[in-house]
């Protein structure tokens, strides 16, 4: 049997801390916001519609964003909570934001013994840069010997973010040059791959640091081999990732089809859709 297919970049979140703007912009032009409602409340609902749709795993992105998006720290104890029960298929992803948190290391060891497997740093949500361990957070350190000591990786938003008060420069991949250079044993996830206009520098630091990878998520099928004729190249590291139901991705079942409709070959498909991400989250006992 094969490998499940893991989505990497599923925002299942709480909804009812989201500033209303925010809310409006995730609701806005979806036709399945009754089923959306029921995941969000309930991860058994979430679970069926993963057997419907042939998903094996998710990886469920959170991150404390208080002043932009409206998470409180409470966030990432309501995702340990929501998963509980299914910690197999649901893997649970936290966000600790070095502006409101006094002891990243003693919550960063936490949040990893209640069973985190992937930290967030969303720079342009959470307005830290990803180097801002160098100068404006030198706390943001901490997180990453953590990450790197336990193995968890860290993934960083790149690219553009259009919500309302974030801050896109925050988002640009070169800032996570210098994680790569100072943090080697760390596992990176490049979310968005940069995108749209930053996709050339994002493969840079792909080809340049073996442990860094590249979720697909954000990226419409179609356009993924135009913004990275040279995937083949990371074809070890490339993980498919959907970033639903965030606005425009109407749901994980077709974006799958999609990538699988892509140019490659069958082995190389199957790498991103569930291989890399096998190994990079291995299954726990
Ligand atoms: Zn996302």
């Amino acid at each position: 049997m094969s490998a499940p297919v893991t989505d990497v970049h599923v925002h299942i979140q709480p909804w009812e801390m989201l500033r209303p703007a925010v809310v409006e912009a995730m609701r806005r032009g979806r036709d399945d916001m009754a089923e959306v409602e029921r995941a969000l409340k309930d991860p058994k609902a979430l679970l069926a519609l993963m057997d419907r749709d042939g998903i094996g795993r998710l990886v469920l992105i959170n991150y404390e964003s208080p002043d932009v998006m409206g998470f409180s720290t409470a966030t990432n104890d309501w995702i340990l909570e929501y998963t509980k029960g299914a910690r197999d298929r649901l893997l649970p992803c936290v966000g600790i934001n070095p502006r409101f948190e006094k002891d990243v290391r003693g919550r960063a060891e936490r949040l990893a013994d209640g069973g985190a497997r992937l930290f967030k740093v969303h720079g342009p949500h959470m307005l830290v840069a990803p180097n801002a361990y160098l100068d404006a957070h030198p706390s943001l350190r901490a997180l990453y010997e953590v990450a790197s000591a336990r193995r968890i990786p860290v993934m960083f938003h790149t690219g553009t973010s259009v919500f309302r008060g974030a801050r896109t420069k925050h988002g640009d991949p070169l800032m996570v040059e210098d994680v790569g250079v100072d943090f080697p044993e760390l596992d990176v996830i490049i979310a968005h791959g940069g995108r749209p206009f930053w996709t050339e520098e994002a493969f840079f630091l792909l080809r340049r640091f073996p442990r860094f990878h590249l979720d697909l998520s954000g990226i419409p099928p179609p356009r993924i081999l135009e913004w990275f004729p040279r995937l083949e190249e990371i074809a070890d590291r490339v993980l498919f990732g959907t970033d639903w139901p965030s606005p425009g991705v109407p749901s994980i079942a077709k974006n799958l089809a999609a990538v699988r409709a892509l140019p490659l070959s069958p082995a190389t498909i199957e790498k991103f859709v569930s291989g890399n991400a096998q190994r990079l989250f291995p299954p726990r006992a």
